[in-house]
């Protein structure tokens, strides 16, 4: 009889822990016990109530003992390592874990996660909270020093990093800061990360009064050279003023980037033909125009700053429309325009005036303001190396540069 109970109930391997199964098997020898009356029922009892229990408790402790983690739950911080097997057990057999399931943690986000340490049949859960506790922190880049009145930009003087916020807030504090009058003075500046940890920094300021201003005028662009112009006024972190003309449509590219990485555009002429845009005052104006729209066309921007071929002072007009230059100057001034001349040449117009000449000859001044006049056409490549010395040269005597835009100097030979 015994022999027929287990045929009748051989158990295939018993996987999970079915609770329908358990059910089923204790209904089944509870009424095999009662059919069949057994005497011995007591030592079935004991082995069903205790024994299996028993056993059951045994591998239940095994299974614990030999828990795979060490831990339940873990606080890391964003942006930080995980590395799922520094948490299990140090003497659990790594390779009887089915798979570890870390798909739902974002280390790089706040927020709590489970990961998952699949056996066979028990699963275990780490709770991961991950937070973000740490500071931006903020690097220095040296001394802050500027001229009065300068057009000052922080953000490009200290480097602000944090482990989760790419760029976390900066707050310039600078009220206590007379940018009109030298002195020395301190900033406060705040960062901010997402998770609102904030670093403060406190910053010397010097203000100092500058010799000069320089005006840097480049006449005739745009040209070959205009792009390397723009880039060693970008390496000074300065900017400078393109008188412009209609040339060559391929090369108007480059009236957009000087004007894109902040330089003034100011209109010259269409042709540049004295005989032609100087044959009467109507003529004037229609090259006027067509410059004009040509550089609005471009930059989405009507200019009124011009220069007159040759200067409001030329006398090579007269030979095209005798005493023209006296009606052109009340008139462009009625319409709005302002025109600019220049107090210092650097005689780069001449063929053979190279680098050096046209250096000194832009130096060699002591004006508070200096409005030189320079060329941007693709034959002047001296006047490209020279640019750097110049620049130098008058940094160093501690001049400031300045677009006509930005700057208030109007220099005109007759007003
Ligand atoms: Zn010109």
């Amino acid at each position: 009889m015994k022999s027929d109970f287990f045929k009748r109930h051989r158990f295939k391997k018993i996987g999970p822990l079915d609770p329908n199964r358990i059910i089923y098997v204790f209904r089944k020898i509870n009424s095999f016990l009662n059919t069949h009356r057994i005497k011995k029922g007591f030592l079935v009892y004991f082995l069903f109530i205790v024994v299996i229990p028993f056993v059951f408790c045994v591998g239940f402790v095994h299974q614990n003992t030999h828990a795979v983690l060490n831990t339940h739950h873990i606080v890391l911080e964003v942006n930080s390592e995980f590395d799922p097997l520094t948490y299990i057990k140090e003497d659990y057999d790594v390779s009887k874990l089915r798979t570890i399931d870390s798909s739902e943690l974002d280390i790089s986000k706040t927020g709590s996660y489970s990961v998952y340490y699949k056996k066979p049949i028990l699963e275990y859960v780490l709770y991961v909270d991950v937070v973000d506790t740490t500071a931006p922190t903020i690097t220095d880049f040296g001394s802050l020093t500027y001229y009065v009145d300068e057009e000052v930009d922080y953000s490009q003087q200290f480097r602000v990093e944090d482990n989760s916020n790419q760029t976390p807030t900066m707050i310039v504090d600078d009220s206590a800061v007379d940018y009109s009058t030298v002195g020395t003075y301190s900033i406060n500046i705040e960062v901010k990360d997402h998770a609102n940890n904030s670093t403060t920094y406190t910053k010397e300021v010097k203000i100092v009064d500058y010799t000069g201003v320089v005006y840097l005028t480049f006449d005739d662009g745009p040209s070959d050279n205009t792009k390397e112009i723009v880039d060693i006024l970008d390496d000074y972190n300065i900017n400078g003023t393109f008188f412009v003309i209609c040339n060559k449509s391929s090369k108007r590219k480059y009236i957009q980037l000087a004007y894109n990485h902040g330089n003034a555009i100011g209109l010259h002429t269409g042709n540049h033909k004295y005989s032609q845009l100087y044959a009467s005052t109507s003529a004037y104006f229609d090259d006027l125009n067509r410059v004009s729209e040509m550089v609005e066309t471009l930059i989405g921007k009507k200019i009124t700053n011009i220069r007159f071929p040759g200067g409001s002072s030329n006398t090579v007009s007269n030979q095209y429309c005798q005493g023209i230059m006296n009606e052109l100057i009340p008139t462009v001034k009625e319409l709005g325009y302002t025109y600019y001349d220049w107090n210092v040449d650097s005689g780069d117009a001449k063929s053979n005036t190279d680098a050096y000449d046209i250096y000194l000859n832009s130096v060699n001044t002591g004006y508070k303001n200096v409005m030189i006049l320079l060329h941007d056409a693709s034959a002047k490549t001296e006047t490209v190396k020279a640019l750097p010395m110049i620049i130098e040269n008058f940094q160093k005597r501690g001049y400031v540069f300045r677009t006509i835009e930005d700057g208030d100097f109007v220099c005109q030979h007759i007003s």
